[in-house]
């Protein structure tokens, strides 16, 4: 009885300090949390073989009952909260470090002259046992944590009635096989009898029921925020995808404007000459026209930012519907934007900034009372190379003389 106890104080303890510093990786980083794993691992990995216990159900270790069992669940809480990106990191690092220290300590029995120290005798056995159960250890930690998280995928597939459930079904599926592998192990390197497989089964579905009690306390009071959203795709878990995906979906906000979702200044100052130059070796004109938002303050001034970034959305929304499908719009500057036209020459640039120009100021009012409309100057190119200065600068001039003339309207190039 008081055996039990000790186990589940044991196992409260265990948790605890690790979901703290699990938690408190927003503050101080995941590393802490990776590195206790670590420093536990090899001690643990000692006593799961080592240490056995008494208890009526039978022999059991609670080096393996409440730590190694304990570790499986933390791999499963690092995979639910951040990703399996993250959770690779400490099962491969694990899986390295062992193999870095089994070699080197294999190398050890190589030097001559090791010292005798009084009351210390370097048991070089023990380190030949360890090797070789560090290695089986780990390999399985290795193999349960893939499995631990493939299963609770799989769950959450088949039968995702409830997180309990989910948990503890995955973590008791895997610690059984566990069990047996590690067992099997044990039995051939320090000869651990039979009953240490049952007994040890047995402590390691309680223990993993008491695990996922306390797993889904955490998920459902502590931390709250959600995560994963549905189940992963059970053949990209352990893909690269987490990271690609992550990096894709970045590579794809760059280059947007947070606001209007344009392609922003950056993008403009990548693509412009570009696409000039590819339109006038072609052999066709392509026009750029400048856009600037009449009296944009007086709309923040009068209806505040929140509804001038409205309008600065609905303007970008209408300019992108008005414009040709191969026309790049940019967001240039704070409620100037630019559209670069592709085989557009001097009257059709005016016909369709007039277009652009008409659509604003017809459809653009996010709220009632607040209306919009744009000015635009339009310069075209359609001989020799010319840069995107020079454009940008006639265009500018056209733009000016528009706002002078009253706004809301375009002003051209001449024609001819
Ligand atoms: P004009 O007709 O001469 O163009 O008058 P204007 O008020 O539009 O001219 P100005 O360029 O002086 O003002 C632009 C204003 O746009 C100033 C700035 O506070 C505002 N602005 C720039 N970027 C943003 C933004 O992202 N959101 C909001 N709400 N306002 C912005
Ligand atoms: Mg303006
Ligand atoms: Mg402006």
């Amino acid at each position: 009885m008081t055996g039990a106890l000790l186990l589940i104080l044991q196992a409260v303890i265990y948790f605890v300090t690790m979901a703290a510093v699990f938690r408190a990786r927003h503050q101080f980083g995941i590393g802490i949390f990776v590195c206790v794993l670590g420093v536990m691992h090899f001690l643990e990995t000692y006593l799961a073989a080592v240490f056995f216990v008494q208890l009526p159900f039978g022999l059991i270790s609670p080096g393996s009952t409440v730590m190694f069992s304990g570790k499986l669940m933390m791999f499963l809480l690092l995979y639910i909260k951040e990703d399996a990106e993250t959770v690779r990191q400490p099962i491969y690092g694990l899986l390295v470090g062992n193999c870095l220290m089994v070699v080197l300590a294999l190398i050890l029995r190589l030097y001559g002259g090791v010292a005798e120290l009084p009351g210390y005798r370097p048991d070089l056995t023990f380190l030949d046992d360890m090797g070789i159960l560090m290695i089986w250890g780990t390999a399985l930690l290795f193999l349960d944590s893939i499995a631990l998280i493939l299963i609770y995928e799989k769950l959450g597939q088949r039968i995702a009635n409830t997180l309990f459930r989910r948990i503890f079904l995955s973590a008791a599926i895997v610690l059984t096989i566990d069990q047996l592998m590690f067992f099997i192990g044990l039995h051939l390197v320090s000869g651990v009898p039979v009953s240490a497989l049952y007994g040890g089964w047995i402590a390691k579905m309680a223990v993993a029921a008491l695990y996922s009690a306390l797993l889904v306390g955490y998920l459902r009071y502590i931390e709250t925020k959600p995560t994963l959203a549905g189940p992963e795709p059970l053949l990209q878990v352990f893909d690269r995808l987490t990271f690609r995906h992550r990096y894709e979906d970045l590579l794809q906000k760059t280059g947007k404007d947070m606001l209007t979702g344009t392609s922003d200044r950056g993008q403009f100052e990548a693509l412009a000459q570009s696409l000039i130059d590819r339109a006038l070796a072609e052999g066709k004109p392509v026009s750029l026209l400048m856009i600037d938002i009449d009296h944009f303050k007086n709309i923040n001034d009068q209806h505040g930012h929140v509804t001038g970034d409205n309008v600065l959305k609905d303007v970008a929304r209408s300019l992108g519907g008005s414009l040709r499908s191969g026309d790049r719009l940019f967001r240039y500057g704070g409620e100037e934007f630019v559209a670069i036209c592709h085989d557009l020459d001097r009257a059709d640039a005016a016909t369709l900034a007039e277009r652009l120009r008409a659509n604003v100021e017809a459809t653009t009012f996010v709220e009632a009372g607040v209306r919009a409309t744009v000015s635009i100057g339009v310069t075209t190119a359609d001989g020799g190379p010319v840069s995107t200065e020079r454009m940008i600068r006639d265009a500018d001039a056209r733009l000016y003389s528009a706002k002078r003339q009253g706004r809301n309207r375009v002003e051209s190039a001449p024609a001819g």
